[in-house]
């Protein structure tokens, strides 16, 4: 029988997406890509597929995520960013080598230099973390409020005002968490 693995959480974002295959990082933590074939399930599903990933490129894609995790967060509350995340974060950049493709429809393509450059596709992800770190985007990095999450994630509401890394796990579960205490109070305030 094969091995159950736990479901991605797929955001908008690349990058905070990415930081996201590790869950929960400050309750029981969930690891989405255990294996190499997870990591490269997870970049097919962002327009970045490969046809293998050894476990060092697992490794390298593990260390960019921490990285991003690092520098993310540091940003989101205005500290002064990590140095190692930041140097993490430009290697993985400045040794991708993919390629940018306009499809005739108009969209986005990225072409990898080869498909076992699990490289090139850390590059895209490392790049698209500069850009939400250095401000360029449209949108504000903040921390889900959920306690056992603390995710760094980009807000690109007309408000900014959100508050979880995702609506339908962080956000629905201190939902279901403040509906459940406001149910006990009235029981026992009830007569
Ligand atoms: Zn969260």
């Amino acid at each position: 029988m094969p091995t159950a693995f736990p479901d991605f959480r797929l955001g908008a974002v690349l990058a905070t997406s990415f930081t996201g295959t590790l869950s929960e990082r400050h309750g029981e933590a969930v690891e989405r890509i255990p294996v190499p074939h997870r990591l490269v399930d997870w970049l097919a599903v962002y327009g970045l597929a490969v046809n293998s990933c050894t476990t060092a490129q697992l490794d390298l894609a593990r260390d960019l995520r921490e990285a991003i995790h690092a520098a993310a967060t540091a940003a989101a509350v205005g500290d002064a960013l990590p140095a190692a995340a930041v140097a993490v974060i430009n290697d993985r950049s400045a040794q991708g080598r993919a390629a940018a493709i306009l499809t005739p429809e108009g969209e986005r393509r990225w072409r990898l230099s080869s498909a076992s450059r699990v490289e090139d596709a850390l590059g895209v992800i490392a790049a698209d973390a500069i850009s939400i770190i250095a401000g360029e985007r449209d949108g504000k990095l903040a921390l889900c409020a959920s306690p056992t999450c603390r995710a760094a994630f980009f807000d690109t509401s007309q408000s900014r005002t959100r508050k979880w890394c995702d609506m339908n796990t962080c956000g629905n579960r201190q939902k279901k968490a403040r509906f459940n205490a406001n149910q006990r109070r009235s029981a026992e305030s009830a007569p």
